[in-house]
């Protein structure tokens, strides 16, 4: 049977007990709440840990954005202009074409 000190009058009193012998402090019920706080306690930490890593990554993530802004818009941009370019590049293509099998149409005849 282990032994513990009194949190109220500091003696000696079996970890069992319920009440001190001594002073009569509710020792059971101290060692209860205790044990109940330091878990809500440990619980708190690990959600705000939690939070913490989650607003970090967000922070690194915008911090990346933002170091890569400048290529995405690049990117974006380049992506657009060569879109545009085929469009045209295929309309002027296709006039050419219409063009050309006209001239051929009218030296057949
Ligand atoms: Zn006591």
């Amino acid at each position: 049977m282990a032994l513990i000190n009194c949190p109220e009058c500091n003696k000696q009193v079996s970890e069992h007990a319920q009440t001190c012998p001594n002073c009569g402090f509710q020792i059971e019920r101290y060692f209860y709440q205790k044990a109940r706080e330091a878990k809500q306690k440990e619980q708190q930490e690990t959600w705000n840990k939690k939070i913490a890593e989650r607003e970090k990554q967000k922070q690194l993530r915008i911090k990346k954005f933002k170091k890569h802004k400048i290529k995405y818009i690049l990117i974006s941009v380049v992506s657009l202009a060569l879109v545009v370019a085929l469009i045209v590049g295929s309309v002027f293509l296709y006039n050419k074409l219409q063009t050309q099998i006209a001239i051929a149409s009218c030296e057949s005849k």
